[in-house]
C-alpha cells in the first residue's frame, strides 16, 4: 500500500483520544501527532530482545503499521530477556507471537508478519513504504545489511547492540549523519563470539535498548530531533553509566558516500546468512 492510500485517520475517534490522551496533550505530539504516528510504518528487523520492548511500545503509542521480520520459534532460552514471548509461545514462530500481543493490546495497529530472515534478496520487500526501521536482530551480518540498504534508500533506521550489561545504540539519518559502517568499517563476514550466547546477557539490557529504539523511531516520524545520531550512545547497567562518544561522519565511507550510481553498494556485498549460530538477543 503505498502512502497515499493510506487511510486518512486524521479525525481520530473518542477512543483514541481517550486512549492517546497522555501523548496528544504533549504539544511536541498534539493530535497531529498522534495522527502521523498512526499512519506510520516502522519495520523491525528481530523480533527477540530488542525487538520485542520496541515493538511493545511502538503498539501502545499507537504507530499504526508494524512490519515484523524473523525466522525464528521461541525458545524456552528467549524468555528471560525477550518480554513479549511467554512460556505458553514456546515452539511458535516469534513473529506470530508478537502479532497475537499486538491484537491483545491495541486495536488500532496493523501488525504485518515475515516469517524470514532479512538478506540481499527480500530486503527491498521488507523496506518498501517504511518510515524508519529498527534493526534488532542478533548478527554483524544483517547490521551491516540494514545499514547499507536503508542507507542507499534513505530510510532512517536504527542499530542497536547488547552483550552482558552493556548496551549501544545508534541512530542514522541517510545523508546526514554518521551511518554504522563510517564506524565499524570492516566486516569480515564472520560473527564475532563477543556477541553469542556464551557471553550471557541481563534481560533488563536489551529491554532498554528496544525502548530507546523505539523512542528514536517515534521523534524520527514526529519530526522532532534524534539525539543517537554522529556517534553512539553506550551504557553499562553494572556501573549505570551512560555516555555519548561523538564519532564523525568518514568522508570515504563506502555506504554512505557512495558515488558508485549504478549499483548500490549492498549488493555488492557478501553478508551472512547464517544467523542462528549467534544468540544474544
Ligand atoms: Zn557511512
Amino acid at each position: 500500500m503505498k502512502k497515499s492510500e493510506k487511510s486518512n485517520k486524521f479525525n481520530l475517534s473518542p477512543n483514541q483520544i481517550r486512549r492517546y490522551s497522555r501523548q496528544i496533550i504533549l504539544k511536541e505530539i498534539g493530535a497531529k501527532g498522534m495522527n502521523t504516528l498512526l499512519n506510520a510504518r516502522v519495520l523491525v528487523i528481530g523480533a527477540g530482545g530488542l525487538g520485542c520492548p520496541a515493538v511493545q511500545i511502538l503498539s501502545a503509542s499507537g504507530v499504526g503499521n508494524i512490519r515484523i521480520v524473523d525466522g525464528d520459534n521461541v525458545e524456552i532460552s528467549n524468555l528471560s530477556r525477550q518480554i513479549m514471548h511467554y512460556t505458553n509461545d514456546i515452539g511458535k514462530p516469534k513473529v506470530e507471537s508478537l502479532k497475537e500481543k499486538i491484537e491483545l493490546m491495541n486495536p488500532d495497529v496493523s501488525v504485518e508478519i515475515i516469517q524470514e530472515f532479512a538478506n540481499k534478496s527480500n530486503i527491498i520487500r521488507l523496506l518498501e513504504d517504511c518510515d524508519f526501521v529498527i534493526e534488532a536482530s542478533d548478527n554483524f551480518g544483517t547490521k551491516f545489511l540494514i545499514n547499507d540498504a536503508c542507507t542507499h534508500y534513505k530510510i532512517p533506521f536504527s542499530i542497536a547492540g547488547v552483550v552482558q550489561f552493556y548496551g549501544q545504540i545508534l541512530s542514522v539519518i541517510p545523508g546526514e549523519t554518521t551511518c554504522y559502517r563510517c564506524i565499524f568499517s570492516k566486516y569480515t563476514g564472520e560473527d564475532s563470539n563477543n556477541t553469542c550466547s556464551a557471553l550471557g546477557v541481563m534481560g533488563t539490557v536489551p529491554v532498554l535498548a528496544g525502548t530507546l529504539q523505539a523512542n528514536e523511531a517515534i521523534k524520527s516520524i514526529l519530526g522532532l530531533p534524534l539525539k543517537f545520531t554522529n556517534g553512539i550512545f553506550f551504557f553499562n547497567l553494572m556501573e549505570n553509566t551512560f555516555e555519548f562518544v561523538d564519532i564523525k561522519k568518514n568522508p570515504n565511507c563506502p555506504a554512505c558516500s557512495n558515488t558508485d550510481k549504478d549499483e548500490p553498494f549492498y549488493l555488492k556485498n557478501n553478508y551472512t546468512d547464517d544467523i542462528n549460530e549467534c544468540e544474544i538477543r
